[in-house]
């Protein structure tokens, strides 16, 4: 059966700009935004006791609970049950290969890990950031990605979109125009 609502898949790397695009393209599409690693973080602040789901320790313990198989079949049903009845657009890891293999299109984003580390911490710091932690940034990045690569799955159907040298506006344009072209 084919669905009635629209899903746009969005996924990628950490910090390769997902939610803030995900979220900027269902504001221009008018569709909700489904951040599902908020909602991993949510477990996982429930879990340690912590409010703030960005925080450090969250940050550092959200990949192993996301490897919980009961953890990943709530978040993911509670995403399909969303998108049920509302036009989404889905921002995770396996979004588009796992959770919705029948969205009707799926972004895969890539950014070089240095550049993803940069805009990380400009975006978290609010001021020009130094080499050193740059490079601090980027080795954190680099083992979140190890500890997440079993579930990021980049769909055999997606468009890869390599960020490093786009901004976020033409990210999003590029991908507000793929949907209007579905
Ligand atoms: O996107 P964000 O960095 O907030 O995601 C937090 C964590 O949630 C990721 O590091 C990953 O462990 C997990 N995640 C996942 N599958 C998704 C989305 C997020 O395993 N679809």
């Amino acid at each position: 059966m084919s669905r009635s609502k629209i899903v746009i898949a969005i996924d990628g790397p950490a910090a390769s700009g997902k939610s803030s695009t995900a979220a900027w393209v269902a504001r221009e599409l008018g569709f909700q935004h489904l951040d599902s690693g908020m909602l991993y973080r949510a477990e996982t602040g429930r879990r340690l006791g912590i409010a703030d789901l960005r925080s450090p320790e969250v940050t550092a313990n959200v990949s192993a609970v996301a490897q919980i198989p009961s953890v990943r079949a709530a978040v993911n049903a509670e995403l399909r049950r969303i998108a049920e009845t509302e036009n989404v657009v889905v921002d995770g890891r396996d979004i588009g290969s796992v959770v919705f293999p029948d969205a009707q299109l799926k972004i895969f984003l890539v950014a070089d890990p240095w550049e993803r580390a940069r805009r990380r911490l400009h975006q978290k710091l609010g001021r020009a950031v130094l080499d050193a932690e740059i490079a601090d940034e980027t080795r954190r990045l680099v083992e979140r990605d190890a500890s997440d690569a079993t579930n990021t799955l980049q769909a055999r159907d997606a468009v890869l979109i390599d960020t490093t040298y786009l901004t976020q506006e033409e990210q999003v344009q590029r991908i507000v125009s793929l949907a209007q072209e579905c």
